[in-house]
């Protein structure tokens, strides 16, 4: 949906198209592009880049708030669904349901008289009201949820820490956990009714395999698959 309107706003007029390149850059930084590793041996230029990128201003894709990686990193200020969207238009790892995207045909006039299309802080349309998510989570510059696997190793930021405390001491950060810098919280799998089995990714980021009927209590982690006793993939949740 975001990538239509930037088409849109792109082709009408080249503030809105300034405005989408400047974001588009902002989204390239996915979850995953992590702030490179600046251990105490690392060259003063590594630093430097890493410290551009933690003080540089973001603007979270979840709740449109602003934010630097300096002071908000592993503080889970935001939330995410870490599921999918089901096509009933529940989510998969809560069950909530998303709110649907409506077209409204008096919009392409209607944008001329509200400050959507002028506020330079404000994309050009005014964006689908977001269920919250239920799992609290960094703010987001992609629309791809946090995983364990973003989890920063504390070691990897050594070289940033006196910096990073300034702002707000690491150890002190709500996703502050056995030496890593949490993005997202941990929480149970969600297991649907029916499954016999449900691949998901631990709290170390490992791959597993829990077996409702074997294995007992519902393990942390974030699910990946699900299938039923025929081994035919789960598609609703809920
Ligand atoms: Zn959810
Ligand atoms: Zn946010």
């Amino acid at each position: 949906m975001h990538a239509i309107w930037m088409v849109l706003a792109s082709k009408n007029d080249s503030f809105h198209y300034e405005l989408y390149r400047d974001m588009s850059k902002v989204q390239m930084a996915r979850p995953g592009h992590r702030i490179p590793a600046v251990t105490l041996y690392a060259e003063p230029d590594e630093v430097q880049t890493a410290f551009e990128k933690m003080t540089k201003a973001w603007i979270c894709f979840e709740c449109g708030c602003e934010f630097d990686l300096l002071g908000s990193m592993g503080q889970l200020e935001c939330y995410q669904h870490p599921g999918t969207l089901q096509e009933d238009g529940r989510w998969s790892c809560c069950g909530q349901y998303q709110n649907p995207v409506r077209w409204s045909h008096n919009w392409p006039v209607q944008r001329m008289f509200d400050s959507c299309g002028t506020d330079r802080s404000k994309p050009p349309y005014q964006p689908v009201a977001r269920v919250r998510g239920c799992q609290r989570c960094d703010h987001n510059t992609s629309s791809a949820a946090f995983t364990h696997d973003d989890a920063m190793q504390i070691t990897d930021l050594s070289a940033l820490l006196p910096v990073i405390n300034k702002e707000f001491p690491f150890y002190l950060r709500t996703g502050f956990d056995e030496g890593v810098l949490r993005r997202c919280a941990k929480r149970k799998i969600v297991v649907p009714s029916n499954a016999a089995r449900v691949v998901y990714m631990d709290n170390d980021a490992e791959r597993r395999t829990y077996t409702p009927e074997t294995d007992g209590r519902v393990p942390e982690g974030m699910e990946i698959l699900a299938c039923d006793a025929n081994g035919d993939t789960i598609a609703n949740w809920h």
